[in-house]
């Protein structure tokens, strides 16, 4: 094909790879030939779609469906309206996306370019140099804290301070952070705001946060009113169930939220996506039974595997990621082949890692009881 992109395009798009999303069930189950599959490769809820949001679901259904012709709400008023009571801030400080990589892209869009330079971690989320190099921006990744590291594979504050300069448009940080499930104590974070020169936009990605333990858990709330450069990233895929339906939002200024939503697709959450949100909010009861439960299997989970000698990276998210002491690739195809999906960590340079997705009780005995068939073949 003959089709040319921009000088500045090339540069960019020419550094990445087409994210290669796991192949959908049913056709795993065909091509092996196997009746179920249990899926712990994409941190979904094992528990499902927050009841509330089912019902919600229905109703729009049999009620609301006469809507579909319309556009949604471009300003996604009712949804932020319930956003803004429940983090107790104004609606003008909030930006909705389709799922939080529609904002992790958005904020990209409006603070990145070339010349300018994106600052993340090692072992960082896939979509931060993809974002930053569809701008061509520069990448810049921050070595992680090593293996013996108290919090082995996490974030180097202090190293990303040495990355920042006066090209830096954004930061990525992640706590807890995906593929390691390590996070970031609150008064490290608040160190580094306010190190960090205060026309450098920080993301701190937050969505794991509502697996960690509230003693752990930052107020970064309160830090919106100190750092005007903040912004903070939630979703609705993990915690509520909703992957399927893409939501997920972000807190900042007044004036940050108004750059990102000049950018911003004028109908980019879809109006059963936005009902299923706002029902969602309502559902507490699913989100402590998702996150005790949640904090129960995990730490069962990483025992398990401990007991097997296979060391486990500390975790407040809804994963573990493990170091199977040899190559992962092939054990993750040996695991796929014994009915279960987990994900091996190559394409982020950790080929000797898996994570697992923290299951149900009974997902996870499945999966124990493929990974010790697969450890004894090996
Ligand atoms: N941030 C991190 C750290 C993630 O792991 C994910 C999901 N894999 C996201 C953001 C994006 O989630 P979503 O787009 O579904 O909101």
């Amino acid at each position: 094909m003959s089709i040319t992109l921009s000088d500045q395009a090339h540069a960019g798009i020419h550094g990445l790879h087409t994210y290669v999303p796991g192949k959908p069930i049913e056709d795993l189950k065909r091509e092996l030939g196997l009746t179920s599959i249990v899926k712990l490769a994409s941190n979904e809820n094992p528990f499902g779609t927050a009841p509330a949001v089912k019902r919600a679901l229905a109703a729009f259904a049999s009620e609301g469906g006469n809507d579909l012709h319309r556009y949604p709400d471009g300003n996604g008023f009712a949804l932020k309206h319930k956003l803004a009571e429940r983090h107790d801030i104004e609606m003008s400080r909030i930006t909705l996306g389709n799922g939080s990589n529609d904002v992790l892209e958005l904020t990209a869009r409006v603070f990145l370019g070339p010349g300018k330079n994106a600052v993340f971690s090692q072992y960082a989320f896939a979509v931060y140099p993809i974002v930053a190099r569809a701008v061509n921006a520069e990448t810049r990744v921050v070595p992680a804290l090593g293996a013996e590291a108290d919090m082995p594979y996490g974030h180097d504050l202090d190293g990303f301070l040495e990355h920042i300069d006066e090209n830096t448009g954004v930061v990525f940080i992640a706590s807890p952070n995906n593929p390691t499930g390590t996070w970031l104590a609150p008064g490290a974070i608040e160190a580094f705001m306010d190190a960090v020169p205060a026309g450098v936009v920080v993301v701190l990605d937050e969505a794991y946060l509502e697996y960690q333990a509230d003693s752990e858990r930052p107020n970064s709330r309160a830090w919106l009113e100190r750092y005007p450069n903040l912004i903070v990233t939630r979703t609705f895929s993990k915690i509520y169930g909703m992957a399927g339906l893409r939501v997920g939002y972000a807190l900042s200024s007044a004036e940050v939220a108004d750059l990102i939503n000049r950018v911003r697709q004028p109908f980019n959450v879809n109006i059963v996506a936005m009902h299923c949100a706002e029902a969602a909010l309502a559902d507490d009861d699913f989100v402590v039974y998702s996150t005790e439960t949640n904090a129960v299997q995990r730490a069962s989970l990483s025992q398990e595997l401990e007991a097997r000698g296979l060391a486990c990276l500390p975790s407040q998210a809804n994963f573990i990621t493990f170091d199977c002491g040899r190559a992962s690739t092939p054990l993750f195809d040996a695991m796929l082949r014994e009915g279960v999906i987990v994900r091996p960590l190559a394409s982020y340079e950790m080929p000797e890692h898996l994570r697992v997705t923290v299951g149900s009780e009974e997902e996870n005995r499945i999966f124990l009881t493929a990974l010790d068939a697969v450890l004894a073949g090996a």
